[in-house]
C-alpha cells in the first residue's frame, strides 16, 4: 500500500455482532467478516485473530477504527477512556476495548460510539453530505443516535443518548403490554420502539408484524415525538434513520407524517412540510454506515485531531 492510502482496519462492535473490514476507503474494502458478540474475551480474540490473518494477506495496517455500542468513555483525560462502561449487556461492563487493540497491534486506535461512526460516514460519503448539523439514529436492538455539529462528532458529558428521550405514553394503546420496556425509564423512546420492546409489547417479533398492524402507527408516533425534540434542540439539517426496525419501508412516511403533526406548523420551513422526504431519510450507505464510519475514525487518527 502507498503512503497516500494507508490500510485501515474498521470494527463496528454491536450487541449481537462485530462487523470488521479492512481497506483504504469506502470504495476499497478488501475483506470483511462478521463475528458473534459473546464474551469480551472470546469476541475480541476472534477479531484479533482475523486482523492478524488480514495482515498476512494484505500487508501492514496503519490504524484501527472502532465504533461500539455504549455507553462508552470518550474523555481522553479519563482513566477509563476507551472503555465500554455501564452497558446492560452481560459481561461487557467496564471493558477496555481500545487498549486491547492498541497493545495487540501497536497502531493508533480511533474510537467512538457506533452511531457517531455512522453519522460520520453518512456525512463524508452518504446521505448527509453537506448537512451540518446531522443526526443518525438507529432503531434496532436498542435505539441510539450520533450527532455531528460544526464538522465534529458531538461528545461532551458523555455522548448523546437519544434512545432515552422521554416521550408521552402512547394514547389508548392496543399493545398487550402498554408500559415502556426500558429498565431505567417508564416512558422513553427505546422502551417503546426498539425491536425487543416492540416484540414484548405486542407479542410478535417486529419483523413479523404486517404493515397494517397498529404497532407501526404507535412506533411512528413515538418516533415523531423523539424527532421533534431532537429537531427543536439541535436544529439538524437532516436526520438519517437506520437500523433493523427501519427496514420496514412503510415506516418512514408514517414517521414523517407524525413529525409534522406533532410540530403543528410551528417551524415554517420546507423541510418540515412539503420537503420532509429530504429531511428524514434512510442511510445513503445502507447497512454499511457503521463499518465505514469506523474506517473514517481509523483514518482520522493519522490526520491528527479532526
Ligand atoms: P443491532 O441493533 O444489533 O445492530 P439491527 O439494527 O439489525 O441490529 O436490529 C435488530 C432488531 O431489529 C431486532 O430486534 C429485529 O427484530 C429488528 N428487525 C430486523 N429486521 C427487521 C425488519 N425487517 N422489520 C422490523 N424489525 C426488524
Ligand atoms: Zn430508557
Amino acid at each position: 500500500m502507498s503512503a497516500e492510502s494507508p490500510l485501515i482496519v474498521a470494527i463496528e462492535g454491536g450487541g449481537t455482532k462485530f462487523v470488521c473490514g479492512i481497506g483504504t476507503g469506502p470504495h476499497q474494502i478488501l475483506d470483511t467478516v462478521r463475528i458473534d458478540t459473546t464474551t469480551p474475551n472470546e469476541t475480541l480474540e476472534h477479531v484479533s485473530h482475523w486482523i492478524s490473518k488480514m495482515k498476512v494477506t494484505h500487508g501492514p495496517i496503519a490504524a484501527i477504527g472502532l465504533g461500539t455500542f455504549g455507553p462508552v468513555d470518550l474523555n481522553r483525560e479519563s482513566e477509563t477512556y476507551g472503555f465500554i462502561t455501564t452497558t446492560p449487556k452481560p459481561h461487557w461492563q467496564q471493558t477496555d476495548v481500545v487498549k486491547f487493540f492498541k497493545h495487540r497491534f501497536k497502531v493508533p486506535v480511533g474510537f467512538d460510539t457506533d452511531v457517531n461512526a455512522a453519522v460520520l460516514a453518512e456525512y463524508l460519503w452518504g446521505a448527509g453530505q453537506g448537512m451540518d448539523p446531522l443526526i443518525y439514529i438507529t432503531v434496532g436492538t436498542g435505539v441510539g443516535g450520533g450527532v455531528l455539529v460544526n464538522g465534529q462528532l458531538l461528545h461532551g458529558l458523555l455522548h448523546p443518548e437519544v434512545g432515552h428521550l422521554i416521550v408521552p405514553p402512547p394514547h389508548n394503546s392496543l399493545a398487550i403490554q402498554r408500559e415502556g420496556q426500558c429498565p431505567y425509564h417508564k416512558s422513553c423512546v427505546e422502551g417503546y420502539v426498539s425491536g425487543p420492546s416492540i416484540a414484548k409489547r405486542w407479542g410478535v417479533k417486529a419483523d413479523a408484524l404486517p404493515p397494517d398492524h397498529p404497532a407501526w402507527e404507535e412506533v411512528a408516533d413515538v418516533m415523531g415525538y423523539a424527532l421533534m425534540n431532537m429537531t427543536l434542540t439541535l436544529s439538524p439539517k437532516r436526520i438519517i434513520l437506520g437500523g433493523g426496525v427501519m427496514q420496514q419501508p412503510h415506516l418512514i412516511p408514517l414517521i414523517q407524517g407524525k413529525l409534522m403533526q406533532h410540530m403543528n406548523g410551528y417551524l415554517a420551513v420546507p423541510q418540515l412540510s412539503h420537503d420532509i422526504e429530504h429531511f428524514l431519510v434512510t442511510p445513503g450507505l445502507g447497512t454499511r454506515s457503521g463499518l465505514l464510519g469506523a474506517l473514517a475514525l481509523g483514518r482520522m487518527t493519522l490526520d491528527g485531531p479532526a
